[in-house]
Parts: C-alpha cells; sequence; structure tokens
C-alpha cells in the first residue's frame, strides 16, 4: 500500500538482498509442475541433464552430492563425510560466513583452529602458508575457505590460497564454500584444485532455497572412504548406492526443471558474459557508494580493490547512523529489499546484492532508493551517487 505522498510497498518488489536472488519468469514457469516419481524415467533425463549442467558450471568433472537442504546443510554434510572426531580444520575467517562454518565444526567435536583476518582485508594467503607450516604433524585435515564472504563483500583469491597450501607442502583437503560466489565470480573447481565445493540454488542459480550440494575430487572421495564422523541423511556412502547417485530421501523435483532452465539460461548468455555482467553492475554499485562516501557518507566496507565481490557490496554506515533505518526506509517507502549487517556487523552495515537475474536498470533502482533513504534518514553523505553509476552504465553500453 502507499501512504498518501504516493510511498509504498506497490509495484513489484525490487529484490537485492545477496541471496536469495530473482528467480526467472521462465524458471519460475519450469518449475510449475504436477508431481512426477523420481524415479519416472522422463524426470531421469531432466535429473541427469541439470546435473551434467552444475557440474559445467562447477567446472568439474567430479561427483556432485545434493541435499534437499539450504548450504548450512552442505557445509555439515562436507564436513561429516570428510573428517573424523578429534580431527583438526583450519578456517580462514573472512566474516560471519567463516565464523558459523567453523562453529558448526566445533560442534561437530573438531578441532577449530583459525587464521585471523581483518574483515575489511580479508584472508591473506602468507598467513595460510605459516599456519600450515606450524602444522609440522600434518593434524589439520581440510583447510575451510568461503570464496564469497556474503556478510563483507569481499572475495578470496582462491589460485593464491591453492598456492599457498601448496607452498607449506601441506596434505589438508581444500574446502570451499561457493554458496555466493557460483554463476556470478569465476570459479573453476578442477583447475584450482579444490577438494569440496559447496554451493546452493538460491543464489547465482536464479532457483528457490530448496537443495544444496557438495562437489567433490578424487582426494575427497578417498578422504571420505576414511572418514568417522556420524551422518545419516548426509552419507555420500548411502548416496553412491542409488540411482540419482545423491539425496538420501525424496528428490525436490520441480526444483530439477528449474535448474535445467537455469543452467539453459546461462549458457545461452555465456557464463563469460555472466561474469562479464556481474563485474559491470558490481562496478555501478561501487561507483554510488564512492560518491556517498564524501562528506564522510557511508563508504565501502572492502578496504582492498583487489577483494572487491562482483555480487555483493557492503556498504559502511558513518559513526552513529543506523544501517537498518536505511534498510527499512528503503523498503517501507520505496519497497526495494537490502541486505542487512550479521553478526558483529549489524546495524553498522547494509548490504547491496547484485548476483542473479539482474540489469543495470534493476541496480539503478536501487540505488535511487538507496541514495533517497540516505536523504529521508538524514546520514551524511556525497551527493552524486546515482548519477556516478548511470554514467558508468551509460558509458559502458556505448
Ligand atoms: N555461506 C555463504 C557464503 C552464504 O552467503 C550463506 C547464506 O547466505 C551460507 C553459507 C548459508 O547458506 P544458507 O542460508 O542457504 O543455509
Amino acid at each position: 500500500m502507499a501512504d498518501a505522498r504516493g510511498l509504498g510497498r506497490t509495484g513489484r518488489l525490487l529484490y537485492a538482498g545477496p541471496g536469495p536472488t530473482n528467480i526467472p519468469d521462465g524458471v519460475l514457469r519450469a518449475i510449475d509442475r504436477a508431481t512426477i516419481d523420481f524415479n519416472d524415467p522422463a524426470f531421469l533425463e531432466v535429473f541427469d541433464a541439470a546435473l551434467a549442467g552444475l557440474k559445467r558450471v562447477l567446472r568439474t568433472r567430479g561427483e556432485v552430492f545434493l541435499y534437499t537442504a539450504s548450504g548450512h546443510g552442505a557445509w555439515e554434510a562436507t564436513l561429516v563425510n570428510l573428517l573424523s572426531p578429534g580431527d583438526h580444520v583450519l578456517v580462514l575467517e573472512s566474516g560471519w560466513f567463516s565464523e558459523t562454518w567453523g562453529a558448526m565444526a566445533a560442534r561437530h567435536g573438531l578441532h577449530v583452529r583459525t587464521v585471523p583476518a581483518d574483515w575489511r582485508h580479508g584472508i591473506d594467503p602468507h598467513a595460510v602458508t605459516a599456519a600450515l607450516r606450524a602444522d609440522t604433524g600434518h593434524a589439520v585435515k581440510a583447510v575451510l575457505c568461503v570464496h564469497n564472504e556474503t556478510s563483507t563483500g569481499l572475495a578470496a583469491d582462491l589460485p593464491a590460497i591453492r598456492q599457498a597450501i601448496d607452498a607449506a607442502g601441506h596434505s589438508a583437503l581444500f574446502l570451499v564454500d561457493t554458496i555466493s560466489s557460483l554463476a556470478s565470480l569465476d570459479f573453476r573447481m578442477q583447475e584450482w584444485g579444490i577438494d569440496a565445493a559447496v554451493g546452493g540454488s538460491q543464489k547465482g542459480l536464479m532457483l528457490p532455497t530448496g537443495f544444496s550440494f557438495t562437489a567433490v575430487s578424487e582426494r575427497a572421495l578417498h578422504a571420505h572412504a576414511q572418514a568417522r564422523l556420524p551422518r545419516f541423511y548426509f552419507d555420500w556412502s548411502m548416496m553412491q548406492g542409488r540411482r540419482h547417485r545423491s539425496f538420501v530421501g525424496t528428490i525436490p523435483t520441480g526444483l530439477f526443471y528449474g535448474l535445467q532452465e537455469s543452467i539453459r539460461r546461462l549458457e545461452a548468455e555465456g557464463l563469460e558474459r555472466v561474469l562479464a555482467r556481474h563485474r559491470l553492475l558490481a562496478e555501478g554499485a561501487r561507483a554510488a557508494v564512492r560518491a556517498w562516501a564524501a562528506n564522510d557518507g557511508p563508504r565501502l566496507f572492502c578496504a582492498d580493490p583487489a577483494r572487491f565481490s562482483d555480487s555483493v557490496t557492503g556498504v559502511l554506515m558513518p559513526e552513529g547512523h543506523d544501517a537498518e533505518r536505511v534498510r527499512e526506509t528503503a523498503l517501507q517507502r520505496f519497497n526495494v529489499a537490502l541486505g542487512g549487517g550479521l553478526g558483529r556487523l549489524g546495524g553498522r552495515v547494509f548490504r547491496i546484492g547484485h548476483l542473479g537475474d539482474l540489469n543495470a536498470a534493476m541496480v539503478m533502482g536501487v540505488l535511487s532508493a538507496v541514495e533517497m533513504s540516505l536523504r529521508i534518514c538524514g546520514v551524511p553523505h556525497g551527493r552524486g551517487g546515482v548519477e556516478a553509476a548511470l554514467s558508468h552504465f551509460a558509458e559502458a553500453a556505448r
């Protein structure tokens, strides 16, 4: 409903959270299906095609295990299938999501070591090498790394981290969370020597929340054979005995019609172009935030341009101003949904998601709502953020 001034939650919600993301109409139509037996040959064909497509997006030829769960489920599945009670893991601190994955590992009785990092600068590969060199007995069985730290808007340099592990001559498995990077940032599982990649349906794949997965290397499969943490629903060995080689239990069939369509769309656009589009949209958002930063205004949370995420931009509020008020204003006055600050960043950061099914005009709408909300909330800021983004997009479109 609009208020007396004509402002409010009318029209279509402009969704700019960093996941879940917008679901294209074509994907919604594809999912809209009557019930089908998941062993029906007609479904098996769709399942196999969708899975083959997912492997192309992940850039792997290895196995992929799927679960009816959000990303947390895939995190847990990955830990319990690869590790044993008392094992040590090395968490590369990046933000809220690396902390939470580490907390989950601790709850499973694993010994969690951390490579600390300043959330605004991200992971330092040299510190990873140093931590692994210090582990002379190779007690650490796995390195846990979040590729795109959705809570901060920083992306890790995965090839550099792979090199850092190799430089230490360490045998730990390299486990990577690609939940908010897959199909929006460059991600190459096989080429980058990743042993397990954790992903979910509701971000770059443009699907509803509903399934998540772990793609695994040969080394990870060998480690799985020795791993003794208890598991049942998430057990890869049970999955390997099934026709689908995934899911213990009923399969969410509709999502696979959707996945087939989302892969078709990604490949019709071309994966390289999908990445270039994410880069363009992210640069537009960053141009706006840089302009707002004048006059002691909100600024980019990411302090190292080499670590900018192209799927989400974290915006750090000036002292004494509440990010939640800006978000609430954008939602209630303009029907624009932004992401909030997580954990210790609550109230200090808001996040502009720019991943999935988006274009420059949609991002302009979001940035306009943010700039209007900053004015309404009396947050000091440099003028011209929207203009800066507009110029960026217009130049790119010439
Ligand atoms: N890892 C990252 C990087 C995420 O962004 C998220 C969710 O946003 C998760 C893990 C947790 O996934 P889920 O919320 O689907 O359980």
